[in-house]
């Protein structure tokens, strides 16, 4: 697996802490907790976008673009991260943002990523939930193409096999970490939404020889439906990478009990996580994705899954600059 094959612009700060949680591994009296900082990987505020984009942009820039064109929510850390390095490497940004929220609030519609994004200059277009948005992107490319301009889609989260790229390499470092301070870790922990950070890790860690299981926690689809989509892309990146048959498909595992009402709802486990890692570690985490993850692996300990391990590792893929737009929405004590 040669990840130096690719195109690739520096835009993280790698590699990002691995670092053990002894306040909330007392607390839940379960097996040692560390955490994977990739909510410090540098750019706008951080969070797992970066990784990959180091990959998607590379790519466009060796295309010869000169506007990137991609889609999220409105709370989308990835466009987010994805309007920064636009910015840092002096491409247009065009985003078609979802309203896939239900009800959302003023704070929802104009805080958190959202303002961020229009600090970086993005241009904001807004659809309704449920649209097709590769045919929408599509139309977006020929106006560009129209105007003048060369554009590069990216599609939602980055979760391609080009972006997942960024999550092999992820794989790998914390293989690397895990030698390096002679850790011997039974289980990681993710949240999975796109899918490219699921599958990218599994064919890292796979792909770098260890058989440590890997447990997604779901923020929106149904577990086949998730499994599918993160083994797929798995196998795509893969193919890509040099490492084919390396992920099988029982090697991907999505629990998605923890979703809640749906996607971006706030559930009262997520709550209960976000506030815990706060005030126990110092450490932020966000509604849609990592709080979500977290009162998984809160679960997970509690009712005795995670018995048998005596280390596991959350990765923690960032998003706290989305609490702001659910300040309202979020009970505090
Ligand atoms: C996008 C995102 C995820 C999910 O990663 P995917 O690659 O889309 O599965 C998890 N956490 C945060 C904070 C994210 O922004």
């Amino acid at each position: 697996m040669q990840l130096s094959q690719f195109p690739r612009i520096a835009l993280a700060h790698l590699p990002t802490p691995l670092e053990p949680m002894p306040r909330l591994s007392e607390h839940l009296g379960g097996p040692q907790i560390y955490v994977k900082r990739d909510d410090c990987t540098g750019l706008a505020t951080g969070g797992n976008k970066t990784r990959k984009l180091e990959f998607s942009m590379g790519e466009a820039l060796q295309e010869g673009a000169d506007t990137i064109i991609t889609v999220g929510a409105v709370q989308s850390n990835h466009v987010r991260q994805t309007a920064a390095a636009a910015c840092k490497l002096g491409l247009k940004c065009e985003v078609l943002l979802e309203h896939r929220v239900q009800h959302p609030s003023d704070l929802y519609k104009n805080s958190g990523n959202v303002l961020l994004d229009r600090i970086f200059g993005a241009n904001l277009r807004e659809y309704d939930k449920g649209t097709d948005f590769d045919a929408a992107m599509a139309d977006v490319a020929s106006e560009v193409t129209t105007a003048g301009g060369t554009p590069y889609i990216i599609p939602g989260g980055a979760s391609n096999a080009v972006g997942a790229l960024g999550y092999v390499g992820c794989g790998l470092e914390l293989l690397q970490q895990f030698s390096e301070q002679a850790l011997a870790v039974d289980h990681i922990v993710t949240a999975t939404g796109s899918a490219g950070t699921h599958a990218g890790l599994a064919v890292g860690i796979r792909g770098g020889g260890s058989k440590l299981p890997i447990l997604g926690i779901g923020v929106n689809a149904a577990q086949d439906v998730q499994e599918e989509r993160v083994y797929k892309l798995a196998c795509e990146t893969a193919d890509l990478v040099g490492a084919p048959g390396s992920v099988a498909r029982d090697d991907i595992i999505a629990d998605c009990n923890y979703i809640g009402p749906g996607y971006g709802e706030p559930t009262e486990s997520m709550n209960e996580a976000v506030l815990m890692l706060a005030r126990l570690e110092g450490l932020l985490f966000d509604p849609v994705y990592s709080g979500k993850a977290l009162a998984g692996m809160i679960d997970y300990i509690r009712s005795g899954r995670f018995d048998h391990a005596k280390t596991i590792v959350f990765l923690h893929t960032g998003g706290a600059a989305g609490l702001f737009a659910y300040a309202d929405t979020l009970k505090l004590d």
